[in-house]
């Protein structure tokens, strides 16, 4: 049997019945304020994390939190980007990397992309997180590296968002904010990104 059906069954019995008036609200339209790209990882949970309900997230989930730069081929992430900004209007999108991810460990053991090679090529995206924390973080080694790395990325990330044309007319009409959150697993915590500072910080 399926092994979500007794998931599904719970739901339908004790979740969707207390929150039926908000659900029939949302069934014929959506207006999220914010777009939430992240990680494909099963440990992430935007809702969760930000503690919203269905309706206040139109997310973004990929390997790596990585988002194309404009000029590369248009595909899932970029629509989603367009839509969010274009379509529904968000006033915020958030670009939230995550300890252990496995994307930015495979730059400590690039032996287990052999065979990967969409995983490989998708990965590229963050070629230039990587060389910058080469240079600036070599002195760290491990679990402290993978951090620094991801860190790197998100900031890595949030640059790319800013060259696609939709987002950087609205982040010059001041109508749209992004954010980088870096989600430590095992701890529970979001440090965000400080851009003034040019560092990450606790929340
Ligand atoms: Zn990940």
């Amino acid at each position: 049997m399926n092994p979500f059906v007794a998931g599904y069954r719970k739901f339908r019995k004790e979740v969707f019945p207390k929150h039926a008036a908000r659900y029939q609200a949302l069934a014929a339209q959506q207006n999220p304020k914010t777009l939430f790209i992240t990680c494909a990882d099963s440990r992430v949970m935007p809702s969760m994390i930000t503690q919203t309900q269905p309706g206040e997230l139109f997310q973004c989930r990929v390997v790596g939190s990585l988002i194309p730069a404009h000029g590369n081929p248009p595909g899932g992430v970029t629509s989603a980007i367009e839509y969010a900004v274009m379509v529904l209007n968000v006033e915020n999108i958030v670009v939230c990397g995550h300890s252990d991810c496995g994307a930015m460990r495979a730059f400590l053991h690039p032996e287990k992309l052999e065979g990967l090679k969409a995983v490989a090529s998708w990965i590229e995206h963050a070629d230039s997180a990587i060389a910058v924390a080469k240079e600036q973080y070599q002195h760290l080694e491990g679990d402290e590296f993978l951090a620094a790395l991801t860190k790197e990325n998100i900031i890595s990330q949030l640059q790319h968002l800013r060259t696609h044309p939709c987002v950087a007319t609205r982040l010059r009409k001041g109508t749209l904010r992004i954010f980088g959150w870096y989600y430590d697993i095992g701890e529970g915590t979001v440090d965000q990104y400080d851009p003034i500072l040019e560092s990450f910080r606790s929340e």
